[in-house]
């Protein structure tokens, strides 16, 4: 519902960006369906959307449901609006039933996820989990309109910042964007954390020279170095039989042309893997790897860190809550790692963490054919009620 004009900004595919008029009319109708599910709603100093169920104490420390509103360009619809649509689905099934927790439940709708705006990327969240720093907020976006006019009021930004205890957990439901819970037929799964990554630049350089001149043993080709490097990065990953994954993803060749041998190729690396220790010895052997064909082949190495992320753990209490739920819905309990970063693993700062994962077709996502079942969705929801109860007991016990 969300998929099209007035929800998109763009007619052709789904484009939702931070601050944008799509964005605006996606939240007056979630804004909607929070008070028709017995929500108070407002729009917080980041200009996240609000909806507050109250609980027995209203002082006690919040349970917050959310996840984000915007989107990437061409986009599916379910990476982002379904766990808000779920955790608005629980707070009406508890307001139906006339079920008050001990503390107060808040489904909050995340403005910039994805960074697909402005050259940040999580910037709500990191509002809300007190970590951003006003000089974040001094950006602009590719049309040259600052966050400023784009509606944001820098003034009062990070005010949107919660107070450290007011938050006894954060939960987010998201599509999996893998394939992991389709290959094995299972509707959801207990997250166990974001995953730990690492990004280069790597540049490998040799000598440029005449394709048609130069014989094939005197050469120093950057490329058919960096060519090697590529497939040995992959199955050093191969090799590691975990959760770990390597990718290069962008290259770039210079001077690029088809009568010349290349003289310098620049490429990415990124690896990422649920324990930071894992990351970081792959890494390592990936570079002497790197290393000894360059050594081999006459070619330079250089490389610059670009990132570190560290791993992200959800809370070891509520991931057993969650398998709990599962297994009391009647379904295998399955953990995984994800490999995609999500406002959680900004929250993990502000609270304790427990994400669930939904199968998506295919495990395709930021494309149009993204895709989950309703029927998963119910599964979904059937758990969280349970984690809800779970919790509950949890906080008077
Ligand atoms: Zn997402």
């Amino acid at each position: 519902m969300l998929g099209v004009p007035p929800y998109s900004d763009t007619a052709d595919g789904l484009y939702r960006a931070y601050l944008t008029p799509a964005y605006c009319a996606a939240q007056e109708a979630v804004a909607g369906w929070m008070a028709e599910a017995g929500m108070a709603v407002r729009r917080d100093p980041a200009a996240n959307l609000v909806g507050r169920y109250e609980g027995g104490d209203p002082s006690a420390p919040i349970l917050l449901i959310g996840s984000h509103l915007d989107s990437v360009r061409g986009a599916g619809r379910y990476d982002g609006p379904l766990g808000i649509m779920l955790g608005i689905e629980a707070v009406d099934a508890l307001c139906r039933a006339g079920r008050r927790l001990p503390f107060a439940v808040e489904v909050i709708a995340f403005g910039d996820e994805e960074g697909s705006r402005f050259p940040a990327a999580m910037l709500s969240s990191r509002a809300v989990a007190g970590t951003l720093d006003r000089a974040a907020l001094d950006i602009a976006d590719a049309d040259g309109v600052t966050l400023a006019a784009a509606g944001a009021d820098i003034a009062h930004y990070l005010e949107a910042a919660r107070p450290p205890g007011s938050v006894r957990a954060y939960f987010e439901a998201h599509i999996e964007q893998g394939p992991v819970l389709e290959a094995e037929g299972l509707a959801v799964g207990t997250v166990t954390g974001i995953a730990a990554q690492l990004r280069y630049r790597v540049t490998v350089s040799g000598t440029a020279g005449h394709a048609g001149t130069t014989a094939m043993d005197l050469r120093s080709d950057a490329l058919a170095g960096a060519a090697e490097m590529i497939c040995a990065i992959e199955n050093l990953a191969q090799r590691d039989q975990s959760d770990l994954v390597a990718t290069v993803g962008a290259i770039e060749v210079a001077p690029g042309a088809a009568n010349v041998v290349p003289g310098r190729v620049d490429f990415s690396l990124d690896v990422r893997s649920g324990k930071g220790s894992r990351r970081d010895r792959v890494a390592a052997a990936i570079l002497e790897c790197c290393e000894d064909i360059a050594r081999h082949r006459g070619l330079r190495l250089a490389y610059e860190l670009l990132h570190d992320l560290p791993a992200s753990p959800c809370d070891g209490r509520l991931m057993d809550l969650l398998d709990e739920s599962v297994a009391a819905e009647g379904f295998p309990v399955r953990r995984l790692v994800s490999g995609a970063g999500h406002d959680a693993m900004i929250m993990a700062s502000l609270a304790p963490t427990a994400m669930l994962f939904l199968r998506c077709a295919g495990g395709v996502s930021h494309n149009p054919a993204e895709q989950v079942d309703a029927a998963d969705a119910d599964i979904a929801l059937r758990v969280i009620m349970r984690f809800l109860e779970k919790m509950a007991d949890d906080a008077t016990a």
